[in-house]
């Protein structure tokens, strides 16, 4: 009972798993969030490094933090809770690398798959909830969230650029696993999003 969330930024993946864990725990359900990078000591130490550094990593040495803390996330916490029979919900995970450092940063898909197999011991979500938004909504939702970022601004059109090409690898991505993926679209309020994760949730895991 594994189940990771993925999406572009802004498409509410934090909000959706908060509300699928309260609803999972109000059922008596012992259930715990992850997310990526994070989530250990390790994990979180490498977060702030990636999200906040002003050195630009290489791709490839980027990919190698995120991995890094894939495994510590793998050994510390999925493995022993999935043997607890814990629910897991993830914030991001294996999709996430093939996207950003795939095909946004370039690194052959082929490598990030070895890489993500070697991390994860060929541990998989049993599902993964992908929140489809459009590019103009997730824009949207991240100054809501976040304010005027300058960054944001002044890279505009880069920035537009790069979420229409997340969400159209994702797309893909659940094209080649449709087994695995869900893809939801996530345009509605917060709540009818949670109405229609728990919907498929109930029915994958006969709740
Ligand atoms: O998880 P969240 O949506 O807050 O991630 C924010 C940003 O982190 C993404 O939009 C992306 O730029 C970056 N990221 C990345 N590679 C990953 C995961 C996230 O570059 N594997
Ligand atoms: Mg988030």
């Amino acid at each position: 009972r594994f189940i990771s969330f993925e999406g572009s930024e802004g498409c509410g993946k934090t909000t959706q798993i908060r509300l699928l864990k309260k609803r999972l725990e109000e059922r008596g359900q012992k259930v715990i969030l992850v997310r990526e990078p994070g989530s250990t000591p390790l994990g979180e130490r490498l977060r702030r490094l990636l999200k906040h550094s002003a050195i630009g990593f290489c791709p490839l040495a980027e990919l190698f933090l995120f991995e890094a803390s894939r495994a510590e996330l793998i050994k510390k916490i999925i493995e022993p809770e999935m043997a607890q029979n814990t629910w897991i919900l993830a914030d991001r995970f294996t999709d996430s690398t093939l996207v950003y450092q795939g095909i946004v940063r370039g690194i052959p898909l082929k490598t990030i798959e070895e890489l993500n197999q070697l991390a994860t011991a060929g541990i998989q979500p049993t599902l993964t909830i992908l929140l489809d938004i459009p590019v103009t909504s997730s824009r949207f939702r991240i100054k809501k969230r976040d304010g005027q970022k300058p960054s944001i601004d002044k890279l505009q059109a880069d920035f537009e650029r790069s979420l229409e090409m997340v969400r159209k690898a994702y797309l893909e991505l659940a094209s080649r696993e449709p087994e695995r993926f869900y893809i939801l679209e996530a345009t509605g309020s917060p709540k009818e999003i949670a109405t229609l994760v728990w919907e498929k949730i109930s029915h994958v895991f006969e709740l």
